[in-house]
Protein backbone atom coordinates (compact mmCIF):
# COMPACT_ATOMS: atom_id res chain seq x y z
CA UNK A 1 0.00 0.00 0.00
CA UNK A 2 2.76 2.66 1.28
CA UNK A 3 4.80 1.70 -2.03
CA UNK A 4 1.40 2.79 -4.41
CA UNK A 5 1.04 6.23 -2.41
CA UNK A 6 4.58 6.98 -3.10
CA UNK A 7 4.17 6.06 -6.72
CA UNK A 8 0.90 8.61 -6.57
CA UNK A 9 3.29 11.42 -5.17
CA UNK A 10 5.90 10.85 -7.72
CA UNK A 11 3.33 11.21 -10.60
CA UNK A 12 1.68 14.31 -8.68
CA UNK A 13 5.25 15.80 -8.15
CA UNK A 14 5.70 15.19 -12.17
CA UNK A 15 8.32 12.69 -12.24
CA UNK A 16 5.87 10.38 -14.32
CA UNK A 17 6.58 9.53 -17.46
CA UNK A 18 10.34 9.41 -16.20
CA UNK A 19 13.39 9.76 -18.82
CA UNK A 20 12.47 5.92 -20.29
CA UNK A 21 8.84 7.18 -20.38
CA UNK A 22 7.65 5.46 -17.89
CA UNK A 23 4.86 5.20 -15.48
CA UNK A 24 5.91 2.67 -12.73
CA UNK A 25 6.59 -0.42 -14.68
CA UNK A 26 3.91 0.46 -17.33
CA UNK A 27 4.97 2.83 -21.01
CA UNK A 28 7.83 3.16 -22.30
CA UNK A 29 8.92 1.99 -26.13
CA UNK A 30 9.10 -0.67 -27.83
CA UNK A 31 9.81 0.15 -30.86
CA UNK A 32 12.14 -1.36 -34.25
CA UNK A 33 15.79 0.29 -33.96
CA UNK A 34 14.56 2.21 -37.13
CA UNK A 35 11.77 4.13 -35.22
CA UNK A 36 14.01 5.18 -32.38
CA UNK A 37 15.31 8.75 -34.08
CA UNK A 38 12.15 9.47 -34.66
CA UNK A 39 10.80 9.67 -31.33
CA UNK A 40 13.55 11.04 -29.63
CA UNK A 41 13.08 13.66 -32.37
CA UNK A 42 9.75 14.15 -31.38
CA UNK A 43 10.53 13.68 -27.40
CA UNK A 44 12.77 16.91 -28.21
CA UNK A 45 10.26 18.84 -30.30
CA UNK A 46 8.09 18.56 -27.04
CA UNK A 47 10.00 19.48 -24.28
CA UNK A 48 11.18 22.46 -26.88
CA UNK A 49 7.45 23.75 -27.43
CA UNK A 50 5.07 22.03 -25.80
CA UNK A 51 5.10 24.41 -22.77
CA UNK A 52 6.54 27.32 -24.36
CA UNK A 53 4.46 30.72 -23.99
CA UNK A 54 4.26 31.53 -27.55
CA UNK A 55 3.08 27.91 -28.88
CA UNK A 56 0.61 28.20 -26.23
CA UNK A 57 -0.44 31.24 -27.13
CA UNK A 58 -1.03 30.28 -30.75
CA UNK A 59 -2.93 26.82 -29.19
CA UNK A 60 -5.07 28.71 -26.59
CA UNK A 61 -6.32 31.15 -29.35
CA UNK A 62 -6.94 28.18 -31.88
CA UNK A 63 -9.35 26.24 -29.00
CA UNK A 64 -10.95 29.34 -28.37
CA UNK A 65 -11.58 30.60 -31.96
CA UNK A 66 -11.78 27.30 -33.94
CA UNK A 67 -12.60 24.48 -31.44
CA UNK A 68 -15.16 26.49 -29.30
CA UNK A 69 -13.74 26.20 -25.96
CA UNK A 70 -13.63 26.05 -23.18
CA UNK A 71 -17.11 23.97 -23.42
CA UNK A 72 -19.64 24.25 -21.54
CA UNK A 73 -20.48 22.44 -17.61
CA UNK A 74 -24.04 21.82 -17.81
CA UNK A 75 -26.10 21.12 -14.71
CA UNK A 76 -27.59 18.02 -15.58
CA UNK A 77 -31.46 18.72 -13.96
CA UNK A 78 -33.35 16.25 -14.92
CA UNK A 79 -30.64 12.82 -14.57
CA UNK A 80 -30.13 14.52 -10.95
CA UNK A 81 -33.98 14.48 -10.29
CA UNK A 82 -33.93 11.16 -11.72
CA UNK A 83 -30.84 9.72 -9.44
CA UNK A 84 -31.45 11.47 -6.36
CA UNK A 85 -28.12 13.21 -7.15
CA UNK A 86 -26.38 16.48 -8.39
CA UNK A 87 -25.26 15.22 -11.81
CA UNK A 88 -22.91 17.66 -13.89
CA UNK A 89 -21.82 17.46 -17.50
CA UNK A 90 -18.51 18.22 -19.24
CA UNK A 91 -19.33 19.21 -22.94
CA UNK A 92 -16.76 17.83 -24.91
CA UNK A 93 -19.72 16.93 -27.56
CA UNK A 94 -19.79 20.81 -28.30
CA UNK A 95 -16.19 21.14 -29.31
CA UNK A 96 -15.75 21.33 -32.94
CA UNK A 97 -15.89 17.88 -34.84
CA UNK A 98 -18.05 16.78 -31.96
CA UNK A 99 -15.67 14.93 -29.49
CA UNK A 100 -12.60 15.93 -27.60
CA UNK A 101 -10.59 14.60 -30.21
CA UNK A 102 -9.78 17.71 -32.29
CA UNK A 103 -7.74 18.95 -28.50
CA UNK A 104 -5.43 16.73 -29.51
CA UNK A 105 -5.50 16.62 -33.61
CA UNK A 106 -4.85 20.60 -33.34
CA UNK A 107 -2.26 20.78 -30.97
CA UNK A 108 -0.74 17.45 -32.36
CA UNK A 109 -1.26 19.49 -36.10
CA UNK A 110 0.53 22.79 -34.43
CA UNK A 111 3.39 21.15 -33.66
CA UNK A 112 4.23 19.12 -36.88
CA UNK A 113 3.86 22.67 -38.35
CA UNK A 114 6.84 23.82 -35.57
CA UNK A 115 8.70 21.15 -36.34
CA UNK A 116 9.14 22.00 -39.99
CA UNK A 117 6.77 19.01 -40.92
CA UNK A 118 4.34 19.50 -43.92
CA UNK A 119 3.31 15.94 -44.30
CA UNK A 120 0.88 14.33 -41.52
CA UNK A 121 -0.41 10.61 -40.95
CA UNK A 122 -2.93 9.42 -38.73
CA UNK A 123 -4.35 6.12 -38.07
CA UNK A 124 -8.61 5.74 -37.47
CA UNK A 125 -11.02 3.25 -36.24
CA UNK A 126 -14.17 4.57 -35.99
CA UNK A 127 -12.86 7.42 -38.02
CA UNK A 128 -13.36 10.20 -35.74
CA UNK A 129 -9.89 10.50 -34.65
CA UNK A 130 -9.59 10.83 -38.94
CA UNK A 131 -11.96 13.56 -39.28
CA UNK A 132 -10.47 15.67 -36.41
CA UNK A 133 -6.92 15.18 -37.71
CA UNK A 134 -8.06 16.28 -41.62
CA UNK A 135 -9.91 19.08 -39.84
CA UNK A 136 -6.85 20.27 -38.08
CA UNK A 137 -4.24 19.45 -41.03
CA UNK A 138 -6.76 21.60 -43.31
CA UNK A 139 -6.86 24.43 -40.38
CA UNK A 140 -2.98 24.07 -39.79
CA UNK A 141 -2.26 24.00 -43.61
CA UNK A 142 -0.56 20.72 -43.39
CA UNK A 143 -1.61 17.58 -46.15
CA UNK A 144 -2.57 14.72 -44.39
CA UNK A 145 -2.87 11.01 -45.21
CA UNK A 146 -4.97 8.59 -42.82
CA UNK A 147 -4.75 5.29 -42.58
CA UNK A 148 -8.09 2.93 -41.90
CA UNK A 149 -8.81 -0.44 -41.55
CA UNK A 150 -10.72 -1.94 -44.89
CA UNK A 151 -13.47 -3.27 -42.72
CA UNK A 152 -13.66 -0.30 -40.89
CA UNK A 153 -14.29 1.73 -43.74
CA UNK A 154 -17.27 -0.05 -44.76
CA UNK A 155 -18.52 0.21 -41.35
CA UNK A 156 -18.18 3.89 -41.50
CA UNK A 157 -18.66 4.50 -44.65
CA UNK A 158 -19.95 8.39 -43.64
CA UNK A 159 -16.62 9.72 -41.92
CA UNK A 160 -14.72 7.83 -44.99
CA UNK A 161 -16.63 10.50 -46.67
CA UNK A 162 -15.44 13.85 -44.23
CA UNK A 163 -12.24 12.76 -43.76
CA UNK A 164 -11.84 13.20 -47.63
CA UNK A 165 -14.13 16.00 -47.94
CA UNK A 166 -11.52 17.99 -45.55
CA UNK A 167 -8.82 17.28 -47.82
CA UNK A 168 -6.94 14.43 -46.35
CA UNK A 169 -6.74 10.80 -48.24
CA UNK A 170 -7.71 7.80 -46.74
CA UNK A 171 -5.21 4.44 -46.93
CA UNK A 172 -7.82 1.44 -46.71
CA UNK A 173 -5.33 -1.45 -44.80
CA UNK A 174 -5.83 -4.96 -46.06
CA UNK A 175 -3.42 -6.65 -43.30
CA UNK A 176 -4.01 -7.78 -39.86
CA UNK A 177 -7.56 -7.67 -38.81
CA UNK A 178 -8.37 -5.23 -40.97
CA UNK A 179 -9.22 -2.95 -37.85
CA UNK A 180 -7.81 -0.35 -36.15
CA UNK A 181 -4.70 -2.47 -34.80
CA UNK A 182 -3.88 -3.01 -38.33
CA UNK A 183 -4.27 0.56 -39.30
CA UNK A 184 -1.85 1.62 -36.28
CA UNK A 185 0.74 -1.14 -37.72
CA UNK A 186 0.79 0.32 -40.82
CA UNK A 187 0.78 4.09 -39.78
CA UNK A 188 4.23 2.59 -37.98
CA UNK A 189 5.64 1.46 -41.36
CA UNK A 190 4.80 4.19 -43.23
CA UNK A 191 6.70 6.70 -40.29
CA UNK A 192 9.65 4.74 -40.62
CA UNK A 193 9.68 5.28 -44.21
CA UNK A 194 10.36 8.76 -44.01
CA UNK A 195 10.99 9.53 -40.26
CA UNK A 196 12.13 13.00 -41.13
CA UNK A 197 9.53 14.40 -43.65
CA UNK A 198 6.14 12.77 -42.18
CA UNK A 199 4.77 13.47 -38.44
CA UNK A 200 2.56 10.87 -37.18
CA UNK A 201 -0.07 11.50 -35.11
CA UNK A 202 -1.69 9.34 -32.87
CA UNK A 203 -5.04 9.48 -31.74
CA UNK A 204 -4.79 8.48 -28.26
CA UNK A 205 -2.66 8.12 -24.57
CA UNK A 206 -1.04 4.44 -26.24
CA UNK A 207 1.74 4.15 -28.20
CA UNK A 208 5.77 4.50 -27.33
CA UNK A 209 7.05 7.77 -25.18
CA UNK A 210 5.88 10.20 -25.67
CA UNK A 211 2.88 9.58 -26.86
CA UNK A 212 0.74 9.14 -24.06
CA UNK A 213 2.49 12.08 -22.36
CA UNK A 214 1.75 14.46 -25.42
CA UNK A 215 -1.66 13.49 -26.10
CA UNK A 216 -2.40 13.54 -21.60
CA UNK A 217 -0.73 17.42 -22.05
CA UNK A 218 -3.69 17.82 -24.58
CA UNK A 219 -6.21 16.85 -23.19
CA UNK A 220 -5.81 18.09 -20.11
CA UNK A 221 -7.57 20.99 -20.77
CA UNK A 222 -10.51 19.32 -20.50
CA UNK A 223 -10.04 18.74 -16.12
CA UNK A 224 -8.85 22.48 -15.89
CA UNK A 225 -11.60 23.93 -17.41
CA UNK A 226 -14.39 21.20 -15.43
CA UNK A 227 -12.46 21.93 -12.01
CA UNK A 228 -12.56 26.20 -12.40
CA UNK A 229 -16.19 25.48 -13.70
CA UNK A 230 -17.09 23.64 -10.87
CA UNK A 231 -15.79 25.28 -8.25
CA UNK A 232 -17.61 28.62 -10.00
CA UNK A 233 -20.64 27.12 -9.64
CA UNK A 234 -21.54 24.61 -6.95
CA UNK A 235 -18.98 26.20 -4.84
CA UNK A 236 -17.05 22.78 -4.26
CA UNK A 237 -15.57 19.99 -5.89
CA UNK A 238 -17.99 16.71 -7.11
CA UNK A 239 -17.56 13.69 -5.04
CA UNK A 240 -16.97 11.89 -7.83
CA UNK A 241 -16.12 11.86 -11.28
CA UNK A 242 -16.52 8.95 -14.18
CA UNK A 243 -14.95 9.04 -17.79
CA UNK A 244 -15.67 6.49 -20.43
CA UNK A 245 -11.70 4.82 -21.13
CA UNK A 246 -10.99 3.45 -24.88
CA UNK A 247 -7.17 4.62 -25.13
CA UNK A 248 -8.02 6.60 -22.09
CA UNK A 249 -7.25 10.07 -23.65
CA UNK A 250 -11.00 12.06 -22.42
CA UNK A 251 -10.45 10.01 -19.13
CA UNK A 252 -7.00 11.08 -18.04
CA UNK A 253 -7.75 14.54 -19.89
CA UNK A 254 -10.59 15.14 -17.10
CA UNK A 255 -8.80 13.41 -14.49
CA UNK A 256 -5.20 15.07 -14.03
CA UNK A 257 -7.07 18.00 -12.44
CA UNK A 258 -8.50 15.96 -9.71
CA UNK A 259 -5.91 13.23 -9.18
CA UNK A 260 -4.57 15.79 -5.56
CA UNK A 261 -7.71 16.20 -4.46
CA UNK A 262 -7.97 13.22 -2.10
CA UNK A 263 -11.63 13.70 -1.47
CA UNK A 264 -12.89 13.31 -5.32
CA UNK A 265 -13.21 9.64 -5.95
CA UNK A 266 -12.32 8.71 -9.55
CA UNK A 267 -14.02 5.89 -12.13
CA UNK A 268 -13.09 5.21 -15.97
CA UNK A 269 -15.62 2.93 -17.51
CA UNK A 270 -14.40 0.45 -19.86
CA UNK A 271 -16.89 -1.29 -22.28
CA UNK A 272 -18.36 -4.58 -20.59
CA UNK A 273 -19.71 -4.93 -24.45
CA UNK A 274 -21.55 -8.37 -24.04
CA UNK A 275 -20.06 -10.36 -21.05
CA UNK A 276 -16.63 -10.28 -19.51
CA UNK A 277 -15.17 -13.31 -21.60
CA UNK A 278 -12.07 -12.75 -23.61
CA UNK A 279 -13.53 -11.38 -27.03
CA UNK A 280 -16.87 -10.12 -25.99
CA UNK A 281 -15.49 -6.82 -24.25
CA UNK A 282 -13.19 -4.16 -24.30
CA UNK A 283 -12.35 -4.08 -20.55
CA UNK A 284 -8.69 -3.96 -20.66
CA UNK A 285 -8.11 -2.82 -17.24
CA UNK A 286 -10.76 -5.12 -15.49
CA UNK A 287 -10.10 -8.49 -17.16
CA UNK A 288 -6.68 -7.53 -19.32
CA UNK A 289 -3.28 -8.77 -18.27
CA UNK A 290 0.14 -6.41 -18.76
CA UNK A 291 1.69 -6.93 -22.15
CA UNK A 292 3.19 -4.77 -25.05
CA UNK A 293 0.94 -3.65 -28.21
CA UNK A 294 1.92 -0.61 -30.24
CA UNK A 295 5.37 0.36 -28.90
CA UNK A 296 4.05 0.43 -25.25
CA UNK A 297 3.94 -1.53 -21.88
CA UNK A 298 0.43 -2.11 -20.72
CA UNK A 299 -2.80 -4.02 -19.81
CA UNK A 300 -3.73 -5.73 -22.93
CA UNK A 301 -6.46 -8.63 -23.80
CA UNK A 302 -4.48 -11.19 -24.43
CA UNK A 303 -5.25 -15.26 -24.17
CA UNK A 304 -2.68 -17.18 -22.57
CA UNK A 305 -0.36 -17.68 -25.59
CA UNK A 306 0.46 -13.80 -25.89
CA UNK A 307 -1.84 -13.47 -29.06
CA UNK A 308 -3.58 -9.96 -28.70
CA UNK A 309 -7.61 -10.78 -28.99
CA UNK A 310 -10.47 -9.47 -30.68
CA UNK A 311 -12.44 -7.12 -28.95
CA UNK A 312 -16.51 -6.13 -29.02
CA UNK A 313 -18.10 -3.18 -28.25
CA UNK A 314 -21.28 -1.74 -29.49
CA UNK A 315 -19.40 1.61 -29.38
CA UNK A 316 -16.72 1.56 -32.22
CA UNK A 317 -14.48 4.31 -30.21
CA UNK A 318 -13.99 1.56 -27.13
CA UNK A 319 -13.18 -1.08 -29.55
CA UNK A 320 -8.98 -1.21 -28.62
CA UNK A 321 -7.35 -4.26 -26.95
CA UNK A 322 -5.28 -2.00 -25.21
CA UNK A 323 -5.45 1.44 -22.87
CA UNK A 324 -2.79 4.11 -21.74
CA UNK A 325 0.05 2.99 -19.54
CA UNK A 326 -1.11 5.96 -17.43
CA UNK A 327 -4.14 4.27 -16.40
CA UNK A 328 -2.81 0.84 -15.63
CA UNK A 329 -0.61 3.18 -13.36
CA UNK A 330 -3.38 4.82 -11.58
CA UNK A 331 -5.22 1.25 -11.47
CA UNK A 332 -2.27 -0.22 -9.79
CA UNK A 333 -1.98 3.32 -7.46
CA UNK A 334 -5.59 2.37 -6.69
CA UNK A 335 -6.10 6.30 -7.14
CA UNK A 336 -8.33 5.90 -10.00
CA UNK A 337 -10.66 2.35 -9.96
CA UNK A 338 -12.07 1.22 -13.33
CA UNK A 339 -15.19 -0.86 -13.93
CA UNK A 340 -17.37 -1.80 -16.71
CA UNK A 341 -20.42 -0.80 -18.48
CA UNK A 342 -22.29 -3.12 -20.85
CA UNK A 343 -23.67 -2.24 -24.66
CA UNK A 344 -26.86 -2.80 -22.61
CA UNK A 345 -26.23 -0.49 -19.90
CA UNK A 346 -24.89 2.29 -22.06
CA UNK A 347 -28.14 2.06 -24.98
CA UNK A 348 -30.58 2.57 -21.62
CA UNK A 349 -27.74 5.19 -20.36
CA UNK A 350 -27.95 7.17 -24.24
CA UNK A 351 -31.60 6.69 -24.13
CA UNK A 352 -32.01 8.40 -20.66
CA UNK A 353 -29.59 11.27 -21.64
CA UNK A 354 -31.90 11.77 -24.37
CA UNK A 355 -34.76 12.19 -22.92
CA UNK A 356 -34.06 13.77 -19.50
CA UNK A 357 -31.39 16.18 -20.71
CA UNK A 358 -32.35 16.66 -24.50
CA UNK A 359 -28.52 15.93 -25.23
CA UNK A 360 -27.91 12.78 -27.69
CA UNK A 361 -24.52 11.59 -25.88
CA UNK A 362 -21.93 9.30 -28.14
CA UNK A 363 -22.05 6.02 -27.40
CA UNK A 364 -18.41 6.25 -25.58
CA UNK A 365 -19.88 8.58 -23.37
CA UNK A 366 -23.09 6.61 -22.84
CA UNK A 367 -21.04 4.27 -20.98
CA UNK A 368 -19.48 6.80 -18.63
CA UNK A 369 -23.15 7.95 -17.79
CA UNK A 370 -24.20 4.20 -17.14
CA UNK A 371 -21.60 3.79 -14.66
CA UNK A 372 -21.98 7.07 -13.11
CA UNK A 373 -25.89 6.22 -12.72
CA UNK A 374 -24.91 2.55 -10.91
CA UNK A 375 -22.82 4.85 -8.84
CA UNK A 376 -25.62 7.34 -7.85
CA UNK A 377 -28.25 4.09 -6.63
CA UNK A 378 -25.94 3.30 -4.08
CA UNK A 379 -24.95 7.33 -2.79
CA UNK A 380 -28.31 9.40 -2.64
CA UNK A 381 -27.34 13.06 -2.34
CA UNK A 382 -23.58 13.09 -3.93
CA UNK A 383 -22.10 15.03 -6.43
CA UNK A 384 -21.11 13.80 -10.04
CA UNK A 385 -19.14 15.48 -12.17
CA UNK A 386 -19.26 13.05 -15.89
CA UNK A 387 -17.21 13.64 -18.94
CA UNK A 388 -19.57 13.95 -22.40
CA UNK A 389 -16.75 13.11 -24.66
CA UNK A 390 -18.45 13.12 -27.59
CA UNK A 391 -22.00 13.57 -28.93
CA UNK A 392 -24.18 11.03 -30.51
CA UNK A 393 -25.19 11.58 -34.44
CA UNK A 394 -22.43 9.29 -35.78
CA UNK A 395 -24.16 6.65 -33.81
CA UNK A 396 -27.79 6.49 -35.29
CA UNK A 397 -26.31 3.85 -37.59
CA UNK A 398 -25.60 1.75 -35.02
CA UNK A 399 -28.80 2.72 -32.87
CA UNK A 400 -30.95 1.95 -35.54
CA UNK A 401 -29.38 -1.71 -36.75
CA UNK A 402 -29.86 -2.34 -32.63
CA UNK A 403 -33.49 -1.71 -32.64
CA UNK A 404 -34.02 -3.94 -36.12
CA UNK A 405 -32.28 -6.65 -34.18
CA UNK A 406 -33.66 -6.04 -30.69
CA UNK A 407 -37.62 -5.95 -33.00
CA UNK A 408 -36.34 -9.25 -35.08
CA UNK A 409 -35.52 -11.17 -31.85
CA UNK A 410 -38.56 -10.39 -30.47
CA UNK A 411 -40.77 -11.15 -33.37
C1 LIG B 1 -12.66 8.06 -29.57
C2 LIG B 1 -13.67 8.37 -28.53
C3 LIG B 1 -13.54 7.89 -27.22
C4 LIG B 1 -12.47 6.92 -26.80
O1 LIG B 1 -11.17 7.43 -26.84
P1 LIG B 1 -10.36 7.81 -25.54
O2 LIG B 1 -8.97 7.98 -26.02
O3 LIG B 1 -10.52 6.70 -24.56
O4 LIG B 1 -10.95 9.07 -25.02
C5 LIG B 1 -14.49 8.27 -26.29
N1 LIG B 1 -15.51 9.07 -26.62
C6 LIG B 1 -15.67 9.56 -27.87
C7 LIG B 1 -16.83 10.44 -28.17
C8 LIG B 1 -14.75 9.23 -28.86
O5 LIG B 1 -14.93 9.69 -30.11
Amino acid sequence: MQANEDSLAELLAGRYPDACGRFGPFGGRYVPETLMPALERLEAGVRAHLHAADFRAELDRELRDWVGRPTALTHARGLSERWGAEVWLKREDLAHTGAHKINNALGQALLARRLGVSRVIAETGAGQHGVASAAACARVGLSCRVYMGAIDMERQAPNVDRIRRLGADVVPVESGDRTLRAAIDEALRDWVADPEGTYYLLGSVVGPHPYPYLVRELQRVIGDEARQQIEERAGRLPDVIFACVGGGSNAIGLFHAFLGADDVAIFGVEAGGRGLRLGDNAATLATGRPGVLHGCYTMLLHDADGQVQETHSISAGLDYPGVGPEHAFLQMTGRVSYVTASDEDALEALNECCSAEGILPALESAHALAGARSWAREHAGSSLLIGLSGRGDKDMPTLAAHRTRARDAAA
